[in-house]
Order: C-alpha cells, then sequence, then structure tokens
C-alpha cells in the first residue's frame, strides 16, 4: 500500500465515521426517551452513559472536536446523575434532549473537502516510511580489480545479498540510474582516478537523498583518502585485504533499521471504524496492524499475530477491557506482551485498575502522531527485553533454554498433524586452536559467521540456536531425514568456503553434524541425546561431515 492510498483510506473512514453519526445520535436520542421521570440508576441511563463515553472518545480521533466536546459535557452530567443516585426529573430528561437536539446540528468536519485542492503528501498526518524488501537485499560493488570483485561476489552470497559488480563507473552510473540497490560499496581508487570512488558518489545526488548504506574500501588508509570517504557519506571505511566476516556485520548493520521485521500490534477495539483509523496510522508508519471487534475472537487472532504490544479499548460493549486482559494474561505466551489500554474513562480508579492489568493507559482522543511514536518506542522496547531473554548475547540465535521449549512444542505440533522432524546438532572442529591461534576476538567472529550462515540459509519456519560454546542446534520441522541430510551438508560446504580473517592470515573453519529424527522419540531430551551421539560418530570419524542417528525405535 502507498502512501496516497493509505491517506485516502484514512478519509474514507472519516467519511463513514461521519455518515455514521446520525445513526449514533439517533441512538442516543432513543436512550432518552427511555428514561422515566423518578427512576434511579435505570439501566437506560447507564446505556446512555456508556454511548456519550464511547461517542466522546471516537468523535475526537475522527478530528470531530465540538462533537466530542458536546458529548464529554453530556457524559459528565450523565456521571453526576448516576453517582449521586438521585431520581431524574422530568425537567432533567428535557435539558438531555434539547442537548442532544444540539448535538445533532453540529456542523462536522470532513477533511477530504478541506483537501480536494491539494491531495499533496503534506495533508498525510504521519510519514510512510520507505522500507526495503529483506528479500533483495542487492549491493552495487564498484571495483575496478575483477578478481577482488569476483571474490566480494562470491563471499557476500553466501550471506543471502545479490552482488552485481561494475568495474567502471559508467556502467555503474547506468545500473544505479536504472535501480537504486540496498548498499553500495565503492573502491576509493579507480581506473579513473586516485579518489575517483568518492568524487563519484559525491557528484550523485540520489545517494545522499536516499541516505544508501554507502561503504568505501580501498588498499590506502591515509588520512586524504578516509577523509574523502568520509565527505562524500560513507558510513563505513574497509581496508583491504578485506576481512570478510567485519563486511558482512558492517552490511547487516547498516541494513539493520531497513531489514528489521515490522513491529506487530494487535488492536482490540469494538467500534471497527475506530478500529481500523488506528490500523491505518500505524500502518502508514511500516506497523504491521491488526483489528479484533470481539472479545470472543482475541486469543485465535493473537495466535495467528503474534503480536508483540496489544492496543486495548476498555469498554467492549458489554465487555469490559479488564477481562480480556485478563484473559490475555492467562496465557504464557502473552504473559509479558505490553497491554496498552485506549480509553476515553477519565475516571481515575478505573484508570490505576487497568494499570493493574496493562501497562500503559492513553486517554482518547489519542493523537495520531502521538499513537505512532508511542507505539514504535514501547514496540522497541518489548522487542529487546523480548531478544535478551529468549536469545543468545553473542550470536543472537535462540539460546539453550529457549531452543528447548522450541522443540517441546515442535514435536507436539508433529505429533497433532502425524509429521516428522529432525533435530540437527553442530560442534565446531578444533574450534580451541583457532583462540589458540588467533585469539578469542576473533573465535568470536567465526561463532557470529556461522550463526548468520544458519540464520539466513534455513527457513523462517525453521528454530536455530547456540546450546552453548561453539555448539549449534535447530530444528527443521516437518522434513524427511533426507532433506534434512541434503540441508545440513549444503549448509557444511557453505561454512566450509567462508573466509576468515585474523590479521594478515585468512583461514577456512569447518564443524561437524549429528542428526536425528523425530521417528525416534516424541521426547525432547532423548532427541538432545542421540543427536548427541551422531555428532560425537562425526568427530570420531573425522569431522567435517554429517552423521545421522540410527539407533532402535522405541
Ligand atoms: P572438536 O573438534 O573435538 O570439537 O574440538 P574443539 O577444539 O572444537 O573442542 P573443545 O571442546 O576442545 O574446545 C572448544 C573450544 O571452544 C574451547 C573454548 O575456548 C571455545 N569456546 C567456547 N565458547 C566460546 C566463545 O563464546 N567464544 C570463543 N571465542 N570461543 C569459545
Ligand atoms: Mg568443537
Ligand atoms: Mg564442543
Amino acid at each position: 500500500m502507498d502512501e496516497k492510498n493509505l491517506h485516502l483510506q484514512l478519509l474514507e473512514l472519516q467519511q463513514k465515521y461521519i455518515r455514521s453519526v446520525p445513526d449514533r445520535l439517533q441512538i442516543l436520542t432513543e436512550e432518552i426517551t427511555q428514561l422515566r421521570a423518578g427512576q434511579t440508576n435505570s439501566a437506560p441511563l447507564k446505556q446512555l452513559y456508556r454511548l456519550t463515553h464511547s461517542l466522546k472518545g471516537s468523535a475526537g480521533t475522527f478530528d470531530q472536536q465540538p462533537l466530542s466536546d458536546a458529548a464529554s459535557r453530556l457524559e459528565q452530567q450523565l456521571q453526576h446523575l448516576l453517582t449521586e443516585n438521585h431520581p431524574v426529573d422530568q425537567a432533567t430528561i428535557n435539558q438531555l434532549s434539547e442537548q442532544l437536539r444540539r448535538m445533532r446540528n453540529l456542523p462536522l468536519k470532513d477533511t477530504s473537502q478541506e483537501h480536494t485542492a491539494n491531495t499533496s503528501d503534506s495533508a498525510c498526518p504521519v510519514p510512510l516510511n520507505s522500507r526495503k524488501n529483506m528479500d533483495s537485499r542487492t549491493v552495487y560493488v564498484i571495483e575496478d580489480d575483477q578478481a577482488q570483485a569476483d571474490e566480494i561476489g562470491y563471499q557476500l552470497t553466501h550471506f543471502n545479498y545479490q552482488v552485481k559488480t561494475f568495474q567502471t563507473l559508467a556502467s555503474a552510473r547506468s545500473a544505479i540510474n536504472q535501480q537504486l540497490p540496498d548498499a553500495l560499496l565503492v573502491d576509493i581508487c579507480l581506473a579513473e582516478g586516485m579518489l575517483a570512488g568518492p568524487d563519484f558518489v559525491d557528484q550523485s545526488q540520489q545517494f545522499t537523498a536516499e541516505q544508501l548504506p554507502l561503504i568505501f574500501i580501498s588498499t590506502r588508509s591515509d588520512w586524504k583518502a578516509r577523509y574523502a570517504a568520509a565527505c562524500a557519506g560513507g558510513r563505513a571505511y574497509l581496508t583491504k585485504p578485506l576481512d570478510f566476516t567485519r563486511l558482512t556485520e558492517t552490511l547487516d548493520e547498516l541494513l539493520l533499521e531497513e531489514g528489521q521485521e515490522p513491529l506487530r500490534v494487535l488492536i482490540i477495539d469494538d467500534d471497527l471504524l475506530l478500529a481500523n483509523h488506528f490500523k491505518l496510522v500505524l500502518q502508514q508508519a511500516g506497523i504491521q496492524a491488526e483489528v479484533v471487534s470481539s472479545a470472543n475472537k482475541v486469543l485465535s487472532a493473537a495466535a495467528k499475530h503474534q503480536p508483540e504490544l496489544i492496543l486495548l479499548d476498555l469498554h467492549m460493549g458489554e465487555i469490559s477491557g479488564l477481562d480480556v486482559a485478563q484473559v490475555i494474561r492467562q496465557h504464557q505466551e502473552l504473559f509479558s506482551t505490553p497491554i496498552i489500554f485506549i480509553s476515553s474513562e477519565k475516571n481515575l480508579r478505573l484508570q490505576y485498575q487497568a494499570l493493574l492489568q496493562g501497562d500503559h493507559f492513553l486517554e482518547k482522543p489519542v493523537p495520531d502522531s502521538f499513537l505512532v511514536d508511542f507505539v514504535l518506542s514501547q514496540g522497541r522496547r518489548s522487542r529487546h527485553l523480548a531478544a535478551m531473554m529468549y536469545h543468545d548475547g553473542l550470536t543472537g540465535l535462540l539460546n539453550q533454554i529457549t531452543l528447548t521449549f522450541r522443540l517441546e512444542s515442535e514435536l507436539a505440533n508433529a505429533d497433532r498433524q502425524n509429521k516428522t522432524l529432525h533435530l540437527v546438532m553442530l560442534d565446531l572442529d578444533n574450534f580451541k586452536q583457532v583462540n589458540d591461534n588467533h585469539g578469542h576476538g576473533v573465535g568470536d567472529r567465526v561463532l557470529k559467521s556461522l550463526a548468520r550462515l544458519l540464520k539466513d540459509r534455513l527457513r523462517k519456519s525453521d528454530h536455530v540456536g547456540r546450546l552453548g560454546g561453539e555448539e549449534f542446534a535447530f530444528i527443521l520441522p516437518d522434513t524427511t531425514t533426507e532433506q534434512a541430510l541434503t540441508i545440513t551438508e549444503e549448509l557444511r560446504a557453505h561454512f566450509n568456503k567462508l573466509t576468515h580473517n585474523a590479521d594478515d592470515q585468512e583461514f577456512h573453519c569447518s564443524f561437524s553434524a549429528g542428526i536425528v529424527s523425530s521417528a525416534l522419540s516424541h521426547d525432547g531430551n532423548q532427541l538432545l541425546e542421540a543427536a548427541d551421539m551422531s555428532l560425537y560418530q562425526a568427530k570420531h570419524q573425522g569431522r567435517n561431515q554429517s552423521c545421522v542417528y540410527h539407533g532402535q525405535k522405541e
């Protein structure tokens, strides 16, 4: 969806809301006619209060301030009647009717009319993040040394980058004019001159406008070259011979913001127009938002969408958002998902109660841009905390406990669907020597490069973790033993080919693998033990190979 399209959809929602206002007011009018003089705390009075309350919130969100203010005044009056516990008299009923009549005559603001002459982007409340597609990370390499260019292409391809190399600036320029890459790698000295790389970038406005991640590479490491690179907007400067692990790390880091998966938010609100408004506003900021409008669908929607943050209405028709929050909290997977209540509730006691169940309370109407900022900042923190809890600090893979949990739940899935999964355990070969020869820091980089390779090469539905030290494991749901072996062998071949660097030396590493099928057992611990035994066998047979467990079926 592009920016303009979203903007039009927001306007369309506003118009739908405007069209729904007479009906909403009509229902209020009918409730007033149900009021009887002499009655105290009657059902119509309570209903009237509830409806007025939500009208105040929704009118504010759809930019109908006069209506929202009028509803707010009416709400206060009704609240007064309810808390005072006094019988309603006819004069009050008449006055309420009169107030409602005035509300029906209030002018409604139609933003689309204001912008008919000018539908420029400035009408858009929140700028759209221009996100690049994670699957097609293209790197252009401008390098006149063909052998060096080929080597860069070869190494980066292992990490899922698509590389195009250019030996001349003219060929690079015409490719860039056709399509901008996700990142650009430029040699400083080219056939065109000693500082031709930075000069070329300096002259190309597009790069700076798009803030394209730009890395300079060179055999030169003098101040003049580095200065020219920095002035041209280079975000990193790597000297040759290139350290490919560092190069991929740098590219990863630069592309991280764009590459990150969008934040997942679940919006629970019984007012569909309002919920869809929030959804569109969040979508404009690159957030993946889904709407549920009835409480009984919350759990299935959460299971499907896996929200990292929940926006919850406090009053959902007959059902209280507090109860919905409690149901959410009872679910283990959702236990630590932040819940943000959004409500026009002014009652502090109720707000406190909401905070006991949830994490934040935002009072309606919430300005669109604030909602986006708030959701993004909370979402980032939530993601960060989840990452620390479930992932290994060095490699970012799942930690041992999380992987064990995943194994249990995937085994249960396999059981239910009558499918077979495979567990693969890896251990780096003679890794102690890497540390001894090159130092622990270099060893860490090797561990990271393997982690990166596993993450990139395996399917999204697979689970990859670091069991500790130089031991890794991954779960392949719904696979045959033949497929599991092929996948592992491919990974092994890729890893063998990676070049690691330490000072001026290059070296290669390998791993051994043990593979076990869930046909052996549906007990996670037994599978881990069996995989470990096969891994040991692979080591015993000479390392740098994979062994499938062929034990007795129990
Ligand atoms: P084998 O092929 O039999 O597995 O030999 P190996 O040398 O890989 O195995 P060994 O168990 O003897 O040594 C493992 C080494 O892994 C020892 C330890 O220093 C290193 N190691 C474990 N965790 C880390 C880590 O987080 N970073 C680094 N750099 N090294 C680690
Ligand atoms: Mg080892
Ligand atoms: Mg080991």
